[in-house]
């Protein structure tokens, strides 16, 4: 009997960020995509998310190879935690191999790393999957989709996607391929959701030009343009711009001024020499000459544009006739932060362009008239909507119903939903991990839900320290319990409760043995607490036990 192919997506699906997927067939597995996802508000302390791999680490010797489709942070930011479980080969094309390089390099595996660069067009075959590359245009130059013949039928993966005919680059999407995949019988296909929600097409990036060229003709003094790190076409667009208007520009931020450097060394990013300039130099030049690119449209407060807004950036702060242009859209659950950041950037002074009010931001994905066309040429059997919130997946399901995809034959499956094809037939297995993995400082995994729990209760209600010292053998206070809180309540004005605290203290001790005595204070004063004030704090209580001073 025929094995069967699995394709079990880990990240991605039922959310925006951290895509991965696994395709298995027999003792042979491919992983696609190591993506991160940023934190949302709620998740304190936490860098960055990475995909629970978990499901292959037992199956560590059948991954074959790890294919990245292009070099955006939700397909490579997780590479060197995918790497140190799976030393397996990388195939990427060469500017997304730039990009992941430059990853590797800062994690110190580099070396170890062995990185296969391909082309659109090429043909590969890793273990019992054919893999065929074919180009898609995205906001970052050199994306591929995958086309993969595996011994059950061909299955197509799109990456991200737009149907963009007038791209940066010039490349579109090689739509005689898709139709070529079609014409062959597609068994599979899984695609892009991330805007499933929008009717109609997609601008192309070229919209964008003339919304720089207008407000770069208004702007009196420096132009500071805030985008993503990997957003090279957009840095191409900015530099169009910037040789047009007669001025320099100065990239700021390591990721920013790495990422520049990559995409002009392999030729991906053509902007002449002249127009660059390092930064303490654009500092020192007549503002109206200047164009300042930096990363933090997402709000974040450590990224050089959140500093600017709070006038806490060390190199340069905002200036009178200062111009800002926000080249992004606001990743969802960030909006609130970017309308802070973009308020804070106005009472700086500034002058702020942003997507709401100007077209200096065009979206990379496809919308739903680009999905049907995407359906209509490879014309699956079967299909599994594929990077996007549950929303997303569910709306690019009922497009694909209207171009008259068999209901039966579309999966819509959040992460870890096991899909198995076999003798042509679909069908939706077993349940794996395809959770969180919570990165911070610290390192990978350490924190889990609890200690998310337990920092989500600090910053809401903060803590209350019960120090007691007892005494030894008596299993008396030796002195009144000591009590400290922070963030909870103003305690000048809570002298009667905290009164009350130290009563019901004295009191459990009294009743209660030196060992359970802890948990007990716990217990009753979060009960407590909770009653006089609708909070609950973190409860610490400290006990250190003296030798009897008695005798
Ligand atoms: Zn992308
Ligand atoms: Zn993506």
């Amino acid at each position: 009997m025929a094995s069967k192919l699995k394709i079990v997506p880990l990240g991605g699906l039922g959310e925006i960020g951290k895509n991965m997927m696994s395709i298995e067939y027999g003792e042979n597995i491919l992983i696609i995509d190591t993506g991160i996802m940023f934190p949302e508000n709620d998740m304190l302390g936490i860098d960055y998310i990475i995909p629970d791999f978990g499901h292959l680490l037992d199956k560590k010797h059948k991954v074959r190879g790890i294919v990245v489709t292009h070099g955006h942070e939700d397909h490579t930011g997780a590479i060197r935690h995918v790497m140190e479980e799976f030393p397996v080969p990388v195939y990427a094309t060469a500017l997304t191999r730039g990009l992941l390089e430059v990853k590797l390099r800062r994690g110190g595996m580099l070396d170890k790393a062995e990185i296969k660069t391909i082309q659109a067009g090429e043909q590969f075959n890793i273990g019992p999957f054919e893999i065929e590359f074919f180009h898609v245009s995205h906001s970052v130059p050199d994306g591929v989709g995958l086309g993969i013949t595996t011994p059950a039928g061909l299955i197509v993966h799109s990456g991200d996607f737009k149907f963009d005919h007038t791209p940066v680059d010039g490349w579109p999407t090689d739509f005689a391929k898709l139709a070529e995949f079609g014409g062959r019988g597609v068994l599979a296909l899984m695609s892009d959701s991330t805007n499933a929600d929008r009717p109609g097409w997609t601008p192309s990036e070229a919209v964008i030009d003339p919304a720089f060229d207008n407000a770069f003709r208004q702007a009196k003094g420096r132009i500071i343009i805030g985008s993503f790190a990997s957003l090279i076409s957009r840095m191409a667009q900015v530099a169009e711009a910037t040789e047009n208007h007669n001025r320099v520009m100065s990239f700021v931020g390591t990721s920013m001024v790495e990422n520049a450097r990559i995409a002009r060394k392999l030729g991906y990013l053509d902007i002449p020499d002249e127009i660059i300039v390092p930064l303490d130099q654009a500092l020192q030049m007549k503002p109206s000459r200047v164009v300042l690119m930096c990363t933090g449209t997402q709000g974040e407060p450590s990224s050089i544009l959140g500093r600017l807004s709070t006038g806490r950036n060390r190199q340069f702060g905002i200036q009178p006739n200062d111009t800002v242009i926000l080249s992004s859209h606001p990743i969802p659950g960030n909006e609130e932060v970017v309308h802070r950041t973009i308020n804070r950037l106005f009472q700086q002074g500034a002058e702020v362009i942003y997507e709401a009010i100007a077209p200096v931001h065009v979206s990379g994905h496809a919308s739903q008239e680009e999905m049907k066309m995407m359906l209509q040429l490879v014309k699956p059997k079967h299909f599994i909507p594929i990077h996007g919130e549950l929303r997303h997946l569910k709306q690019h399901a009922s497009l694909a119903r209207e171009i008259g995809v068999n209901p039966e034959n579309i999966a819509v499956v959040e992460n870890g939903t096991v899909i198995e094809f076999q003798n042509g037939k679909m069908s939706v297995g077993e349940r794996v991990p395809g959770g969180y993995v919570f990165v911070d400082g610290m390192g990978v995994g350490d924190i889990g839900p609890s200690v998310m729990r337990e920092r989500e209760a600090l910053a809401r209600d903060g803590f209350v320290i019960i120090n007691l010292c007892v005494d030894k053998k008596s299993g008396t206070l030796t002195q009144s319990p000591e009590i400290i809180s922070r963030g909870f309540v103003f305690h000048r004005d809570s002298e009667e409760l905290f009164e009350q605290v130290t009563e019901k203290v004295n009191d459990l001790v009294k009743r209660h043995d030196v060992d359970e005595l802890s948990s007990r204070i716990e217990k009753d004063l979060s009960k407590f607490f909770y009653a006089e004030t609708k909070r609950r704090p973190m409860i610490m209580v400290l006990t250190s036990r003296s030798p009897s001073t008695s005798n």
